[in-house]
């Protein structure tokens, strides 16, 4: 274990600065899990610190300006089953809460999921995450490599906690404990934006999406259905490719993946090619967990939460946070 007792002293004075007489709590990631995660320990009178080693809040709930437009690139939707889910957004993002009113279909052309409700956030899913971020103490790009065991606590940064709380995708919490990789435990995703010429180009205006799991382009959706997003005059599809095709092509040059998804979803939504006008390319490395995991036996003190545990959904990753907190709150008494 590294020496660290000169950090310590500093992050004991630091802590005694910020008044933490309280029980305080480092959480790992700052997508919808780990701040579920952090909003109920604070909630619960707990001092937070949310360490987030990108520069934006949501993580794969993720949204990105493009081209004047906004468009989810990471959860297109998110379903609430849940009546402290439903709560919970109403609480954060108000009237922001918006329901996907067109169709999604299947491979063959039926309708997906029927009597399924899926929502969005008006001005992109990312501000989810930025909903429920308010209040709390987040330190951006703010990568936490080796949380170290203390005799009494973990230290992350400069900073000594009571707990840590890891929300990252499965392979990276594993790194995190030192123990080694298992890549297979979550697919990746391949992700493409395409921009076409004119409004409710090809047949975009009938459906909001396509599901076609066992394809190379596994999903397609027209985020011209999401009102407000994109610019007038243009229409964009998010196309993403399947596990077997992302892992196939995980490492090649995006042109060469993105044209076969681009020929597939033009013949999908009957989109004339000359219409083309921008293509955005995005690699998920961590996209999916695969089967939920066990964590084991994990240090005392230290904890998992997130989607690694259960299912890829963006109400599932807060319920595990929700979850998670509860264990965090009987573990410190
Ligand atoms: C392409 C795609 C499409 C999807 N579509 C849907 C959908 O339509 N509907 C749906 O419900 N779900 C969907 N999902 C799944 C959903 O997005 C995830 O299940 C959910 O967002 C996971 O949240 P999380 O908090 O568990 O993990 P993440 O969102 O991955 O959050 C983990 C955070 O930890 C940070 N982090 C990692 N390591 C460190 C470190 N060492 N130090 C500091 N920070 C770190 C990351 O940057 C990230 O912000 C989709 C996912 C993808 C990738």
């Amino acid at each position: 274990m590294p020496d660290c007792t000169s950090r310590v002293s500093e992050a004991a004075r630091s802590a005694y600065r910020r008044g933490m007489n309280k029980p305080s709590v480092a959480v790992i990631g700052a997508g919808i899990s780990g701040l579920s995660c952090a909003r109920a320990l604070s909630a619960a009178g707990l001092a937070v610190t949310v360490f987030e080693k990108s520069r934006s809040l949501g993580g794969r709930c993720a949204t990105r300006r493009w081209e004047g437009h906004i468009v989810d690139h990471g959860a297109q939707y998110f379903t609430i089953r849940a009546e402290s889910f439903r709560a919970e957004l109403e609480r954060t993002c108000g009237p922001d809460l918006r329901r996907l009113a067109a169709p999604i279909l299947d491979a063959n052309g039926e309708i997906h999921r029927p009597g399924e409700n899926r929502w969005y956030h008006a001005a992109g899913n990312n501000r989810l995450g930025r909903a429920l971020a308010e209040g709390l103490t987040i330190r951006m790009e703010a990568t936490v490599t080796t949380p170290t065991p203390l005799p009494a606590g973990w230290l992350v940064g400069d900073e000594t906690f009571a707990a840590v709380v890891s929300s990252a995708p499965w392979p990276q919490t594993l790194a995190l404990l030192g123990r080694p990789p298992d890549p297979a435990s979550f697919a990746p995703c391949l992700t493409a934006f395409f921009a076409y010429a004119g409004d409710w180009a090809g047949n975009s205006a009938s459906a909001y999406a396509h599901a076609a799991p066992a394809e190379d382009l596994a999903w397609s959706a027209c985020e011209n259905h999401k009102p407000g997003r994109i610019q007038p005059g243009t229409t964009v599809f998010v196309a993403q490719a399947s596990p077997a095709f992302s892992t196939a092509h995980l490492e090649s040059d995006p042109a060469e993946w993105s044209a076969p998804l681009r020929a597939r979803l033009e013949a999908r939504w009957n989109l004339d090619p000359a219409l083309h006008r921008a293509t955005f390319t995005h690699r998920w490395r961590y996209a999916r967990v695969l089967a939920p995991n066990d964590p084991g036996p994990l240090p005392p003190g230290f904890f998992v939460t997130g989607d690694s545990l259960t299912e890829s959904r963006v109400e599932s990753a807060w319920s595990t946070g929700q979850e998670t907190a509860r264990q965090v709150l009987a573990h410190l008494g």
